[in-house]
């Protein structure tokens, strides 16, 4: 459905996008996720014509599009600040773009209601932006970018500039918003949290290259290097050597770690192990089970439905555990961590 081929974006000496390729399938969302300057928006204005490709080419319906102008490419887009037009109504707003692709009048008035319901704005037509608040602006900015029923409709961080609560409500109406059109979409966030909630599939960008692509499940759980591990969702980093492998141990100084290895590892090979919050224990006593480490209760943090507790083991490594809210133990208690083999994993 669209397909960007082997796009570099040079701006000066500074490559901002390095060869990258991916696709969307028809319907599919899919998210570009990176770190701030990694050239998620200078790929998303590539495919909407506003940047021009240095190398690579953009197709979209199997047609090349690179050298199509913005106009002519039906792609829907909405932006961080909403950027409606602020003199005109919320009806105006949405019914300027459908003008442009050709609506007549009366169509594009009836278009506009039909809108309004899908953004659950039924009666702010006659708003003007100033008298919207930043979701109710956004609901009218995805309204007017969906209108003319675009191929493809682009979101760059739509909801940045939201408080808390009310991205999280938004990002429930994009989703929303999106299967109910069913317009094939590509994101673009910084927030991982974001990406994953949101996501069929996730691109993870760093410097303008890409790093890995996949379902966010895949992307959480086995992640392809460092970069990705530790910028999708928490986790403990311990490192070590490869003691033996069978059974698969690797060892940092007299530290054991068990791990569940399908494929063998070199001995003496260094490795890098991480563990997600969610998968490590905390106990009061010793079970004398595989990777169980003793140490003492550090930082506790309330976050409602779970609590998060850091666990300092003797060389200092914080071990970060996922418990249930308000757990049964305190600040400088003396516990004992532990995590199945089957869920360390290794790069
Ligand atoms: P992101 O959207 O991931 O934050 P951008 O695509 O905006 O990243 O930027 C990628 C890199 O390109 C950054 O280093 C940024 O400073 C640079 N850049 C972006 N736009 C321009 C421009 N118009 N001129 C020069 N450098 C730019």
């Amino acid at each position: 459905m669209l397909e960007v081929k082997n796009f570099t974006k040079y701006y000066g000496d500074l490559k901002a996008v390095d060869d990258l390729s991916f696709e969307l399938n028809q319907g599919e969302f899919v998210t570009l996720l990176g770190p701030s300057g990694c050239g998620k928006s200078t790929t998303l204005h590539a495919i909407a014509g506003l940047v021009e490709p240095s190398e690579g080419s953009i197709h979209l319906r199997g047609k090349d599009i690179t050298n199509t102008p913005p106009s002519e490419r039906n792609i829907g887009m909405a932006f961080q600040h909403s950027a409606l037009f602020p003199h005109m109504t919320a009806e105006e707003n949405i019914e300027y773009g459908l003008k442009m692709h050709g609506y007549n009048a009366a169509d594009a008035k009836q278009r506009v209601q039909e809108l309004l319901g899908l953004v659950q704005m039924p009666d702010h037509g006659d708003h003007r932006p100033g008298e919207l608040s930043g979701g109710q602006k956004q609901r009218i900015s995805l309204a007017r970018a969906v209108a003319y029923e675009p191929d493809l409709l682009l979101l760059d961080e739509p909801l940045t500039g939201l408080d808390r609560v009310l991205r999280e409500e938004m990002r429930r109406e994009i989703k929303r918003i999106q299967e109910e059109v069913n317009v094939t979409t590509l994101y673009v966030t910084h927030d991982q949290e974001e990406a994953l909630s949101l996501s069929d599939r996730v691109v993870v960008l760093k410097d303008g290259r890409k790093q890995q692509v996949g379902r966010p499940r895949e992307i959480y759980e086995t992640p392809v290097n460092p970069f990705v591990a530790e910028f999708v969702g928490k986790s403990t980093k311990f490192e070590g050597t490869v003691a033996s492998n069978s059974p698969l141990v690797v060892r940092n100084g007299n530290r054991e770690f068990y791990l569940n290895g399908n494929e063998s590892l070199a001995d003496g090979k260094q490795v890098v192990l991480y563990v997600r919050p969610e998968d490590i224990e905390i106990a009061r006593s010793a079970t004398n089970q595989k990777n169980e480490f003793r140490g003492h209760v550090g930082e506790i943090t309330e976050l409602g439905r779970f609590a998060e507790v850091l666990v300092e083991l003797p060389e200092g490594t914080n071990v970060l555990v996922e418990t249930e809210r308000f757990p049964p133990i305190r600040e400088g208690d003396d516990v004992y961590v532990s995590f199945d083999p089957s869920n360390v994993i290794t790069l």
